[in-house]
């Protein structure tokens, strides 16, 4: 597992993409009127804590930044006190796909059809520098790898880092638990 300098801890700290999911303003929305709004608004929460609170990761991995995937699963991090620990060997039973890894060409067409597979509602975290935008694998010219995991699916939570650690894993995915707590299926 690499190291990360104090100093670059905020560098390092996970970003969202709020463009991928639109994702309405609760606050902006007058519900006070209509009690069928505020009952549709009560479902969505309901809906979307439970959502948030059982986040079924894909078992899948690309690259080095898997390892530090494994780890954040495993006993000392723990991802199951956030509920996000029920890594499922299908993808049909995922709603959250971490892409951890350098992307091939040869694998985007196959990451694709993983990401197809899974139900709606989902998301997807890239982790690491290569997933990102190719990491040290970018150069001119280059024809091996895809520059950028959102150029196969919609990215959800960027987490920085060559590897991140299981830390950031573990605060990206609490971002987007918080992303996914604030969604609106059925209300305004
Ligand atoms: S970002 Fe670094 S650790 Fe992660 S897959 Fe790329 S080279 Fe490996």
């Amino acid at each position: 597992m690499g190291k990360v300098d104090k100093k670059d801890s905020k560098r390092l700290l996970p970003l969202v993409n709020r463009s991928a999911t639109p994702v309405i303003d609760p606050a902006s929305a007058d519900v006070s009127a209509d009690p069928a709004v505020v009952r549709l608004a009560l479902l969505d929460d309901l809906l979307n804590l439970g959502r948030a609170n059982s986040l079924w990761p894909l078992t899948f991995g690309l690259a080095c930044c898997a390892m530090e995937m494994m780890a954040a699963g495993a006993s000392k991090y723990d991802l199951d006190r956030f509920g996000a620990g029920v890594f499922r060997p299908s993808a049909r039973q995922a709603d959250v796909m971490i892409l951890a890894g350098t992307i091939s060409r040869k694998m985007a067409p196959v990451i694709r059809q993983l990401w197809d597979q899974m139900p709606g509602p989902k998301w997807a975290i890239a982790m690491g520098g290569c997933t990102i935008d190719g990491g040290p694998f970018k150069y001119p010219n280059q024809y091996a790898i895809v520059e950028g995991a959102d150029k196969i699916v919609p990215v959800d939570i960027y987490i920085p880092g060559c590897p991140p650690r299981p830390e950031a894993l573990i605060a990206g995915i609490l971002q987007l638990k918080e992303k996914v707590k604030a969604g609106r299926n059925f209300s305004p």
